[in-house]
C-alpha cells in the first residue's frame, strides 16, 4: 500500500493521456508525513487509481513511474533498465567496434522520470534529478552491473548539482561500484577521455553524436571554428574529416585542456588544432581567421520558461555575431539545447540574426537529439535539442 494523493475534480485529464507529471496545483489532498522522494499513488477525485510515482514538494509534485497497479520492486526496475537497453540495441548503438558511448536512460523518455544514465564503455554514470532515485542509487548500480549485454566494470554517481537542495540531504559524488580508472569512450572511431569526476554533465555531451558525424563528413578542406567546444567533440570530428585548421573556444580552462588532450589522443603525430580559453563574444569580436565552418553549441540560455525572451535575445546576438563575419560558401552548425525554446522560436531567432547580418542563409539540415535521447509521445517536453546546418552567402 502506498500513500494516496487525491486530485481536484477534473484534474485527471493529463494522466489519462499518460503524461507523467502531476502539478502541485492539481492536488486536493496529500497524506500527512509524505516527504520528497517517497513513492505515492495518485487517485482522481472520484477515487479512480491513475498512477504510481515519486512525490516531490515542488511544482511538479508527482512524476509517475507506472500507470498500472504493480509492485515497484527490484524486478520492476530491472525490467525498466532492460527495456531501455533494448531500445538502444534496436537503434543500432550497442555491440559495435566503433562506438562505446550512449545514453542508456533518458528520464521521462525511458519511463524513469528524473534519472539519467550514460554509458562510456565499461563505465556507467548515473545522474539523479530527483531524490527518489538518489535513495535507490545502490540498487540501480547493482542492477546495472548485472544487466546482460552491458559489460560494466564501474558505476559512478554524479548527482551533485542535479538534485534539488534539501535540508539534511548530503550529496556526494563517487563510485557506487568499481573504482576510478583512466576511462575513454569511442564515438564513430573517435576517442575521448571521460572524466566523470571533474567534468560537466556526466562527462561528455553524448547528445551531439550524430551532428558531429555529419560535420565530419562536411569538414574536408575547411577552416573550422568550434565555439563552446567543451572537450573538443566537434573539433576531433572536424580534424578526422580533413579540416585544414580547427580552433576550439570555451570559457572553461579545464575544458580547453581536455580538448587538447583529446586531440593528442586521436592524433599523436599532431594536428592543425589550437584551443583558446576565451569568452565567446570576446573571441567572435576578434575573429582571427577566415573560418568557413563554424559551430555554435552554447549552454542552455533558457533554464526555464521565464527566461525565454532573454534567451532568444542571446541566440539572435550570438548567431548575428558569427554570421556577419562569414563569407559566401561557408557552413554554420548552430544549436539550442534549451528545452523552453521551441524549434520555431529558435529558427525565428536565426532568421533575425541573418537579417541583421545581411546574410542569405539556406537550411541544409535540421538536427535534433539522437535515438538514445528518446522523446515519449506522451511527454513532448522531453524534446530539447535543435540545430540547423546553414549554407551562408553574402547578400
Ligand atoms: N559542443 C560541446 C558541448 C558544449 S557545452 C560538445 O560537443 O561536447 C557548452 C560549453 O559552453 C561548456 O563547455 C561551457 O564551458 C561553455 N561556455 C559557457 N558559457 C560560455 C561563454 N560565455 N563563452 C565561451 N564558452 C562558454
Amino acid at each position: 500500500m502506498f500513500p494516496r494523493i487525491i486530485l481536484k475534480p477534473k484534474r485527471d485529464e493529463s494522466l489519462k493521456r499518460f503524461h507523467p507529471w502531476v502539478f502541485s496545483g492539481a492536488i486536493s489532498q496529500t497524506p500527512a508525513g509524505l516527504t520528497a522522494g517517497d513513492l505515492a499513488d495518485v487517485y482522481s477525485h472520484e477515487g479512480v487509481f491513475l498512477g504510481r510515482g515519486f512525490y516531490n514538494d515542488a511544482g511538479i509534485a508527482v512524476r509517475i513511474v507506472t500507470f498500472r497497479d504493480e509492485n515497484l520492486d527490484r524486478d520492476f526496475w530491472r525490467a525498466r533498465l532492460r527495456t531501455a537497453l533494448a531500445l538502444r540495441q534496436a537503434a543500432g548503438l550497442t555491440g559495435r567496434d566503433d562506438l562505446t558511448m550512449f545514453r542508456l536512460v533518458h528520464g521521462e523518455g525511458d519511463g524513469l522520470p528524473g534519472l539519467i544514465i550514460d554509458i562510456y564503455g565499461h563505465l556507467a554514470v548515473i545522474q539523479c534529478h530527483q531524490i527518489g532515485f538518489y535513495r535507490m542509487r545502490e540498487l540501480l548500480a547493482s542492477t546495472l552491473m548485472e544487466l546482460e549485454g552491458l559489460p560494466l566494470a564501474a558505476v559512478y554517481d554524479k548527482s551533485t548539482g542535479a538534485l534539488p537542495e534539501k535540508p539534511g540531504l548530503v550529496v556526494q559524488d563517487g563510485y557506487l561500484c568499481g573504482q576510478a580508472q583512466a576511462w575513454t569512450g569511442l564515438e564513430y572511431g573517435n576517442h575521448y577521455h571521460i572524466d566523470p569526476d571533474g567534468s560537466q554533465k556526466t562527462g561528455f555531451f553524448i547528445d551531439q553524436r550524430e551532428s558531429r558525424l555529419l560535420l565530419q563528413q562536411l569538414a574536408a578542406g575547411r577552416q573550422v571554428l568550434n565555439m563552446f567546444s567543451y572537450t573538443g567533440g566537434f573539433s576531433i570530428a572536424a580534424l578526422r574529416g580533413g579540416a585544414t585548421l580547427v580552433h576550439s573556444v570555451d570559457s572553461s580552462r579545464k575544458a580547453i585542456m581536455a580538448a587538447d588532450e583529446n586531440v593528442a589522443l586521436n592524433f599523436p603525430q599532431g594536428a592543425p588544432h589550437e584551443a583558446f580559453a576565451v569568452e565567446a563574444f570576446e573571441f567572435l569580436n576578434t575573429w582571427p581567421r577566415a573560418y568557413d565552418l563554424v559551430v555554435l553549441d552554447p549552454p542552455a540560455f533558457a533554464k526555464n520558461p521565464r527566461h525565454v525572451d532573454h534567451a532568444l535575445r542571446g541566440y539572435r546576438r550570438l548567431n548575428a555575431a558569427a554570421l556577419r563575419q562569414m563569407k559566401t560558401g561557408s557552413l554554420l552548425f548552430t544549436f539550442s539545447c534549451s528545452q523552453a525554446i521551441s524549434r520555431d522560436q529558435f529558427r525565428e531567432a536565426v532568421l533575425t540574426a541573418a537579417t541583421l547580418s545581411r546574410r542569405h542563409v539556406r537550411i541544409l539540415h535540421q538536427l535534433s537529439q539522437p535515438a538514445d535521447h528518446p522523446v515519449s509521445i506522451f511527454h513532448p517536453e522531453g524534446e530539447y535539442l535543435k540545430g540547423l546546418v546553414l549554407y551562408v552567402e553574402e547578400l
